[in-house]
């Protein structure tokens, strides 16, 4: 049987708890077995799952998971594993599932690879799984071998595909005794979509000259519902948050649409970010490194590009 831990902060299931029931699906068609996806704590429409695949849903509400301890998840996660036999255990590369995956393996005497970005396939009773690795630069197969494996899935490695219909939610009890370290309370950013998961970021960095320049990227990122996001030495400036830090040692992400400003592609942003869909580059520069890593360039000053392409894009939304 394949597991699949669906997140749900809040809540509400994560988009990445839709790929992850995809892949889940998939991998137990792979290898003829059932796909059961889980959710800790108290989740609305938990049994949406059975339309990605899931053949049972299973929920532990139990109070202990309210607030998310990656201890006390990976001892539940793991005690429905053991009790449901099964032989993959599926979570998303989250920060939440990359805390949980190497207690979970450790718990399971189980092999891990964190971050896969492919379909895998089987051999024998192993499993073949692809992750990018070297910054991007290269793709690497490793072959799982252990009885229980547990792989970490990227996000939008693969698109949420509807397999089934809802089921409903079946209430199970598992061990949530308590970690070493409590979690005491949780404080959580609000606003736009969390970078991980945003479809459309809008990037700047050094370039934007001084951080009293950024109501430009704001006003476009508002436009377009996306997320923003800069580059290290931004971040490192203090001219924005550590938290949309992207790249190598920042946040690795994959959206549909990434539009880089002021940014000049340095090997080490292009590690984060260069998984993702189209990749539109402005820069004043013509040999600005990161042209070579773009589907689409403009090459001009983002003080008079950004604002004009802002408008254009106002005017076509209200023309659509
Ligand atoms: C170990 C290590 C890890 C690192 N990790 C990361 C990481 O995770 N993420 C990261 O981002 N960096 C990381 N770096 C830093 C990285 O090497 C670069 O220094 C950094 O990405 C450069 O940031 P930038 O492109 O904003 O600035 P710059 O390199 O200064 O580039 C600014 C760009 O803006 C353009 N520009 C200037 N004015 C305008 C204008 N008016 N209109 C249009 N374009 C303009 C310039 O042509 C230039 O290309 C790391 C470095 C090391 C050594």
């Amino acid at each position: 049987m394949v597991l699949v831990f669906a997140e749900s902060p809040r809540g509400n299931l994560k988009k990445a708890a839709f790929e992850a029931v995809t892949y889940g699906k998939k991998v137990a068609d792979l290898l003829g077995t059932s796909c059961i996806a889980l959710t800790l704590g108290s989740v609305k429409d938990a049994g949406e799952l059975g339309r990605y695949g899931a053949s049972r849903v299973l929920n532990v509400a139990d109070a202990a998971l309210s607030n998310f301890d990656s201890q006390v998840y990976a001892a539940a996660l793991a005690d429905i594993a053991k009790s449901n036999g099964a032989s993959v255990v599926i979570l998303s590369h989250t920060s939440t599932g990359k805390s949980v995956a190497g207690r979970l393996a450790v718990r399971l005497n189980a092999g891990l690879v964190s971050g896969v970005n492919g379909l895998p396939t089987a051999s024998g009773g192993n499993l073949r799984v692809k992750k990018s690795v070297f910054s991007g630069k290269a793709v690497a197969e490793y072959e799982i071998n252990s009885a229980v494996k547990v792989v970490s899935l990227m996000g939008n490695a693969v698109k949420p595909e509807a397999a089934g219909s809802p089921v409903p939610v079946e209430n199970v009890s598992a061990n949530t005794s308590a970690g070493r370290i409590r979690v005491k309370e949780v404080k959580t950013q609000e606003g736009r979509v969390p970078l991980p998961e945003a479809e459309i970021v809008v990037s700047a960095g050094r370039g934007m000259k001084d951080p009293t320049n950024w109501g430009i990227v704001e006003e476009l990122a508002e436009t377009l519902g996306a997320t923003t996001a800069c580059s290290r030495p931004v971040a490192d400036s203090h001219w924005r948050p550590h938290h949309e830090h992207v790249g190598q040692t920042g946040i690795a992400i994959r959206p549909n649409l990434y539009i880089a400003i002021g940014i000049s592609g340095a090997i080490q942003h292009l590690a984060g970010v260069n998984n993702s869909k189209v990749i539109v580059v402005i820069n004043k520069d013509p040999e600005a490194p990161f042209f070579k890593a773009a589907d689409y360039g403009v090459v001009g000053d983002l003080f008079e590009v950004i604002p004009r392409l802002n408008e254009a894009f106002k005017k076509f939304k209200a023309a659509n």
